[in-house]
């Protein structure tokens, strides 16, 4: 099932748009069924899962962060983890760095931006990263690599409105791209789309798609 789900998912990927498998809850066998059928990125959102995943399964796989990291846990995943979507704050982020600093590696990360309607969903809004890319200590961050944004639209049948939301996520994505601070990084990416909207992402330009339950079917 995993490698037909595979195979048809990345025949319908624009090129240029990266599949993440997102494996959480998912059992070790599935994610290296994935992984034998040439996937590489794999997501995951609970950082004692990742840890305990990381450790055992083949070292050339790039673990994405893509859950709500919460700062005393950075230090469990800084030495491996390839890339952390979910960056929602300033103290986070100096977190990150200050871990990174200390096993003298850079960590890749997203800048989480709230696009949806439901509140529960993290993420900066476009003020917010705009101060903290203002603050003077921004670069002080000399471990931390930002590549891009990530977003999660509402969980609706709206289609209308889910494009609307990516639509925000690609402005801000072009207007932090342009600021000063980030003269030195690379920004590159837009992580959005999930298993319901990916589609929908696609089309309003995303570069990484996050998706979990068509490839492994679905969660309890
Ligand atoms: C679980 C999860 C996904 C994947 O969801 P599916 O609907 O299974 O594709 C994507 N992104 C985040 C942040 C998630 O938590």
């Amino acid at each position: 099932m995993i490698q037909g789900n595979l195979k048809r998912l990345k025949k319908s990927l624009p090129q240029g748009v990266k599949l993440i498998a997102v494996s959480k809850k998912k059992p070790e066998s599935a994610i290296l069924e994935a992984y034998e059928n040439g996937q590489l990125d794999f997501g995951e959102n609970y950082v004692q899962e990742l840890v305990d995943k990381a450790e055992s399964l083949p070292k050339d796989i790039h673990w994405h962060f893509i859950g709500h990291l919460q700062r005393n846990k950075v230090k469990y995943i800084a030495p491996f983890v390839y890339l952390i979507h979910g960056v929602d704050s300033f103290k986070l982020l100096k977190e990150i760095n200050k871990q990174a600093k200390k096993i003298d590696r850079e960590i890749s990360v997203l800048l989480q931006i709230h696009i949806a309607q439901e509140d529960s969903k993290f993420g900066f809004d476009d003020a917010e990263v705009i101060e903290m890319l203002n603050d003077p200590r921004f670069p002080d961050l000399e471990h931390i690599a930002i590549r891009g944004v990530m977003g999660m639209a509402t969980n609706t049948n709206n289609t209308t409105q889910i494009e609307a939301e990516f639509n925000s996520l690609k402005d801000v994505f072009y207007h932090i791209r342009q600021h000063p601070a980030l003269a030195d990084h690379a920004v590159t990416e837009m992580s959005m789309g999930m298993t319901q909207d990916y589609q929908i992402a696609i089309n309003c330009g995303s570069t990484m798609v996050r998706i979990g339950s068509a490839i492994f079917g679905s969660r309890k």
